[in-house]
C-alpha cells in the first residue's frame, strides 16, 4: 500500500512515522527544501504537558474591546474585511462558552497526555537528539487576581490528569530564575508545573527522518514539490498534480497545516483552519546564565525558554491572512518585554522567525477521514500546540487508515 502525505511539518512527519510502523510505503512531499520549515520551525519549542488551554476561554468576551482597539499586547486583528475571518471568529466565540470550553480543554488534555506518553516511547526507542529538556514551566502572574484565575484554571483537570503543580510567591519565582532579580514588571507569584518540557522541533523532525524513516526503506521525501490539485473522480483521488510530476497512490493524507482551507476550497470542502501568525526572537544566552524552567509571562504574554545557548522569546496571535510581515514595532515590544522579564540580559546576536499556526475555532486538531473523498484523510489544524500534540494525532491518523484498509494493528 502506498500513501502520499502532503506537508512535511511535525504533523506530516509523525503521521509518516506511525504509517511506516504499519509497513506502509510513504511518500511525503513539501514545497520547501527541507522538512519542518514552516510553523514547525517558528514555534516556541514548548512541550506543554502541564499548562495549556484552548484560545477560546470563557473570559475572551471581556477582551473583545481591547482587541478591537488594538490594545491587546498579544492578539492583533489586522484584516478587518474578511468574511472567512468573521466566520472563524464566530466559531471561536461559540467555543468560549463555559461548557464548550471545558469539553475542549478536557479533550485537549487527553490528547496532550497521550502525546507525552508516546514521546517518551519515541525517546526510549530512538534516543533522538533534539535539545530535549524536562525542565518544567513557570507561569508568572502580575497580580493576585490573575494568579487566582490561573490556579482555578489548572485545578480544573490537574487531579484527573495527575498534573503536579505548585503556587509560588514572587520571591520563590525569583529564586527559581535569578536572572529576574531586578524585574521591573509587576509580579504577584507564579504556577510551576514540573511535567512541562521543551525541545527543538525542527531538529526532532530531522532526526526522525534521517534515523528512522529513511533507514526503514519504506519512506521517500520529495522536497521542492508543491501540491497543486487533486484529480478527483467518483469520490476518489486518481492523482495529485504537483508542480513536478503527477503522483498516484492508494491514499492521501493532508498535513499542510495553515494552508489546508485554501487547498480544499476547489472541492467545496470547508475546514475552519485560519492562519494565525506568531513570531519569536532568539539571542545569545550570556555566559554563566541559564534559564531552567520555561517561562510564560502573562503580563506581557511572552514565552521565554532556553534552546542550547540561545534565549528564545515568542509571542503574537496576529490575524492578517497569509501576510507574513511582522511590523518593526512588534519586535521592539518583544525586546522590551524580554528586558522587563530579564533586566540584566543584553540581547546580542538577534534572529527573528515567524510562522502561521493552523488554528481551528476550538483549538483542537482535525484528525479524520474526508467525508467527501474516500481515499483522503486530514491531520491538521493543530493550532498553538502542534509540536506537543503531533505524536498522538500522527498515531490516531495512521490507525484510522489501517482500520479502513484492514491493515494489521
Ligand atoms: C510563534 C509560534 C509559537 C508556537 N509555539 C508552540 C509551542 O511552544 N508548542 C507547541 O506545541 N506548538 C507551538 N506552536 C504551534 C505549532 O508550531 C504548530 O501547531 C505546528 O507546527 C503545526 O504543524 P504542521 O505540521 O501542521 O504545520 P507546518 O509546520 O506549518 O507544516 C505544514 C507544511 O505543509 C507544507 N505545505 C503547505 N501547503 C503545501 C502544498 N500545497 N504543497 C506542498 N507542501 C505544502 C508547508 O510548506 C509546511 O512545511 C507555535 C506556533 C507558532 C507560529
Amino acid at each position: 500500500m502506498h500513501i502520499v502525505i502532503i506537508g512535511a511539518g511535525i504533523v506530516g512527519t509523525m503521521t509518516a512515522y506511525y504509517l511506516v510502523q504499519k509497513g506502509v510505503q510513504v511518500t511525503m512531499i513539501d514545497r520547501h527544501e527541507k522538512a519542518g520549515t514552516a510553523a514547525s520551525r517558528a514555534n516556541a519549542s514548548l512541550l506543554c504537558y502541564g499548562q495549556k488551554s484552548p484560545l477560546g476561554t470563557p473570559d475572551i468576551w471581556r477582551k473583545i474591546p481591547t482587541v478591537l482597539l488594538g490594545r491587546d499586547p498579544r492578539i492583533k486583528i489586522q484584516k478587518y474585511f474578511s468574511p472567512t475571518l468573521y466566520f472563524w471568529l464566530a466559531g471561536l466565540l461559540k467555543n468560549s462558552v463555559s461548557d464548550r470550553y471545558r469539553l475542549n480543554y478536557l479533550y485537549l488534555s487527553e490528547l496532550v497526555e497521550n502525546s507525552r506518553e508516546l514521546m517518551e516511547e519515541i525517546i526510549a526507542k530512538h534516543n533522538p537528539s533534539f535539545d530535549h529538556r524536562r525542565n518544567g514551566r513557570l507561569n508568572l502572574y502580575p497580580d493576585a487576581a490573575a494568579l487566582e484565575k490561573g490556579k482555578a484554571h489548572i485545578s480544573l483537570y490537574a487531579e484527573r490528569f495527575d498534573i503536579d503543580f505548585s503556587i509560588l510567591s514572587a520571591e520563590q519565582c525569583i529564586e527559581k530564575i535569578p536572572s529576574m532579580k531586578d524585574r521591573k514588571a509587576p509580579l504577584a507569584g507564579g504556577i510551576f508545573t514540573p511535567l512541562d518540557a521543551s525541545g527543538n522541533c525542527e531538529k526532532f523532525i530531522d532526526e526522525i527522518i534521517e534515523n528512522y524513516l529513511i533507514p526503514s526503506g519504506l519512506f521517500h521525501f520529495m522536497p521542492h514539490t508543491d501540491a497543486q490539485r487533486l484529480v478527483v473522480k467518483n469520490g476518489m483521488i486518481e492523482g495529485l498534480m504537483t508542480d513536478k510530476d503527477a503522483l498516484v497512490a492508494d491514499h492521501f493524507v493532508l498535513c499542510n497545516g495553515a494552508w489546508a482551507s485554501e487547498f480544499l476550497r476547489p472541492y467545496q470542502i470547508y475546514l475552519p483552519v485560519y492562519p494565525v501568525k506568531g513570531y519569536h526572537i532568539q539571542c545569545d544566552m550570556p555566559d554563566g546564565v541559564s534559564l531552567e524552567p520555561n517561562v510564560m509571562d502573562t503580563y506581557s504574554n511572552t514565552v521565554a525558554m532556553q534552546l542550547e545557548n540561545r534565549l528564545k522569546l515568542s509571542t503574537g496571535f496576529i490575524f492578517n491572512g497569509f501576510n507574513a510581515d511582522v511590523p518593526k514595532k512588534y519586535l521592539v515590544n518583544l525586546k522590551t518585554a524580554a528586558q522587563e522579564i530579564f533586566p540584566n540580559l543584553s540581547l546580542q546576536n538577534i534572529t527573528v522567525n515567524k510562522g502561521f499556526r493552523p488554528y481551528t475555532p476550538d483549538s483542537l486538531p482535525i484528525v479524520k477521514p474526508s467525508q467527501k473523498i474516500r481515499n483522503l484523510s486530514y491531520n491538521l489544524g493543530h493550532s498553538m500546540l502542534g509540536w506537543t500534540l503531533a505524536p498522538s494525532t500522527g498515531k490516531q491518523c495512521a490507525e484510522q487508515i489501517a482500520h479502513f484498509y484492514g491493515l494489521p494493528p
